[in-house]
């Protein structure tokens, strides 16, 4: 393997740690038969992968404490269950081999579990868990799912999904590198939230042999294998100088000549708060419901629970914006009570507004809910819906606001073509806009933002985005409106300045960007902004825009 790999830098930073894989789905063990004197050996492999299963879970309930620890040894206690052994024993007898004897016995376990009553289905979840460790023990494979390591690490994986990123420990993982997934995916936005460096599209990530020391640059995109002393001690001086130079800019977002950029925080729920405080956000420009959602009851979270989580965020912003976007369901965020399982192409289908105007009780009880957490709060509070195809879908959404007696601007989001186009007709329903500049890529370009191979398309810097940014912007001004941009584009230092200089009016992205985004707008004036923009858009690839905005800001 080459010592130094090239991806795609989606979060900014310097990780130095061990390679640790984020285990693959679970597969279904092949049913072939195994010759009868072959079957003693194959129960001894079952009960000793299903022991040794059993000990790692103890050892890491006991380290855990607390309540995960009664978790963890009850699915200790389902593992050995003697039942279950009998059964593997059973199946193995009768020609299975070791893994299909328990994912057999297994899945019958899990039937019974299923239909006994709420609380036993409630368990099914563990005792997958706990087949898909025994089973991936069996086969050689890693666990399937976030890795089990006391150690901090960085994580390999070949994308991450947003129920993934639930069960990641952020103080275990140093950083991220993904095989797919381009500067919009996932992983990208979960990197940004957590604050860790991270680097996606990097093909050829999954053979990084488990445990190999790496560096990832997550501006440059580089990943160093196996780095020297030297190598390591240069890239930590150049992270710890850029982070000196960053710490020093704070207050509100503005050019040099002081044309204020509003700095606001995307974030997915109450625990992204503090970070977003720290660094500075002057409120929130999107916050992402749908990992509310994104348990595994297999519903929508109750009014109460909803209340609970929007009035927390509400509150960390006293007189500040908070910028609500209700549940943006489908596609890469499919939730099995909304999202249709047979879409023959789900990022065409029905997602977001879309699906909500589908299910109209799921969107009265959350805007009925964010009425209810800001009663009484001074904040300005915003609500936007995701996926806004036409006028006919903003006045859907702003009558749904209305009846839920919603006090709150009302705003659509821009991440379909049709909305840029036709942004002033939008703007006769809504108050604001918002540029969700990964979707707007990806139908523009016809890019699926899950797909590395296509991440040069899912450039914030395509000069076709940016005509559509710009297109956006100026159909606000003229209406007297807000245009912000709550994509990843925000993100990049580079691009916030020429999206300023495009007439954009606010600018939200993972808290850890804003200030690289801060110091990057105070060191340039609006008009120095505005003429980046215009040399932005002149060229022809992503590449020549980004070349054309530096020389520009650069004083070239
Ligand atoms: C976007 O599409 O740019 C956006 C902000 O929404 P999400 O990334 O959650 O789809
Ligand atoms: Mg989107």
């Amino acid at each position: 393997m080459k010592t130094t790999l090239r991806g795609v830098g989606v979060s900014h930073g310097v990780a130095i740690g061990e390679v640790r894989h984020m285990g693959t789905a679970m597969l279904e063990p092949p049913a072939k038969q195994i010759p009868a004197e072959d079957a003693e050996r194959e129960q001894r492999r079952a009960r000793q992968a299903v022991e040794a299963v059993a000990a790692d879970l103890i050892a890491r309930g006991n380290l855990a404490g607390g309540e995960a620890q009664g978790v963890l040894e009850a699915q200790a206690m389902m593992a050995q269950d003697p039942e279950l052994m009998a059964d593997v024993d059973r199946r193995i007898a009768v020609g299975s081999t070791a893994e299909r004897g328990v994912y057999d016995a297994f899945a019958s376990y899990r039937a019974l579990l299923a239909n006994a009553g709420e609380y036993l289905a409630g368990r099914v979840a563990d005792l997958d868990d706990v087949r898909n460790r025994i089973v991936a023990r069996l086969l050689g494979v890693p666990m399937p799912g976030v890795p089990d390591s006391d150690q901090p690490y960085v994580l390999i994986a070949r994308d991450l999904a947003p129920a993934d990123t639930a069960l990641l420990d952020p103080a275990l993982v140093l950083g991220f590198v993904t095989e797919e997934g381009g500067p919009t995916s996932h992983s990208a936005i979960l990197a940004r939230a957590l604050g860790v460096p991270a680097v996606v599209a990097l093909p050829g990530a999954q053979e990084l042999a488990e445990g190999t020391v790496i560096a990832v640059d997550g501006s440059t995109g580089d990943i160093f294998v196996e780095p020297g002393a030297e190598k390591r001690a240069e890239l930590e001086r150049a992270a710890a100088a850029r982070k000196a130079a960053l710490s020093a800019s704070t207050g509100p977002g503005a050019t040099s000549d002081g044309h204020q950029v509003p700095l606001l925080a995307n974030i997915g729920g109450p625990a992204d708060v503090p970070t977003a405080v720290e660094a500075g956000a002057e409120g929130v420009g999107l916050f992402r419901t749908e990992f509310l959602f994104l348990d595994d009851s297999g519903r929508a979270p109750s009014e109460e629970k909803q209340v609970e989580a929007y009035r927390t965020v509400l509150a960390a912003f006293p007189e500040g914006r908070v910028v609500v976007r209700v549940l943006d369901a489908g596609a890469d965020k499919p939730l099995a009570f909304l999202t249709p399982a047979d879409e023959p192409n789900p990022a065409l289908g029905v997602r977001g507004l879309r699906s909500l105007l589908e299910h109209p009780d799921v969107l009265r009880t959350q805007l009925t809910a964010l009425a209810k957490a800001a009663e009484g709060l001074p904040v300005h509070l915003e609500v936007m819906a995701p996926m806004v195809a036409d006028r006919t879908d903003a006045k859907a959404f702003a009558d749904a606001c209305r009846e839920a007696g919603l006090s709150a601007k009302f705003g659509a989001m821009v991440e379909i073509p049709s909305a840029a186009l036709r942004a002033r007709s939008i703007l006769q329903e809504v108050e604001f806009l918002s540029l969700g500049t990964n979707d707007l890529a990806q139908y523009a370009f016809a890019a699926d933002r899950q797909v590395g191979a296509v991440s040069r398309l899912q450039d914030p810097w395509q000069p076709a985005l940016l005509d559509l940014v710009a297109m956006s912007a100026e159909s606000a001004r003229a209406e007297g409106k807000s245009c912000g941009v709550c994509g990843e584009a925000a993100s990049d230092p580079l691009l916030a300045c020429v999206l300023t200089g495009l007439g954009v009016t606010s600018l939200s992205m993972g808290a850890a960007s804003i200030p690289y985004v801060r110091s990057a707008l105070a060191q340039h004036t609006l008009a120095q902004c505005e003429r980046a923009a215009a040399a932005a858009r002149a060229a022809d690839t992503a590449d020549e825009a980004r070349k054309a905005a530096q020389a520009v800001l650069s004083g070239e």
